[in-house]
């Protein structure tokens, strides 16, 4: 809940700052890895939405994880927040995936 009481905090400062009336849309990009579930982000926009007009709706983009590996450079994808590289079995660094962003934002 907090969460999107947050998101929905930047989008009102982006949408004032712009100039606009209304939120029609926000697109938010979620990792992977960032521990939220995309379901109850979805819930929460919809109980939260207070100040948007009736139809804005979210629109979540997934950001998949991603793993650098300091020892031979590879880059991979993962799905877990501790991964080994799949060439030289190092533990990889996660530069990717962790990210709660809201991308853009559609206002009349
Ligand atoms: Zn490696």
């Amino acid at each position: 809940m907090t969460i999107i009481a947050n998101v929905l905090e930047i989008a009102h400062r982006q949408a004032a700052a712009a100039g606009a009336a209304r939120i029609n849309r926000v697109v938010l990009e979620v990792g992977r890895l960032a521990g939220i579930e995309t379901d109850a982000l979805r819930f929460c926009f919809g109980a939260a939405r207070n100040g948007l007009s009736a139809e804005a709706g979210l629109e979540i983009r997934d950001v998949p994880g991603r793993g650098l590996c300091a020892g031979c450079g590879a880059v991979a994808e993962v799905s877990e927040p501790i991964a080994v590289c799949p060439a030289c079995g190092d533990v990889l660094d996660i530069d990717g995936g962790r990210e709660l962003r809201v991308l853009s934002l559609n206002v009349d």
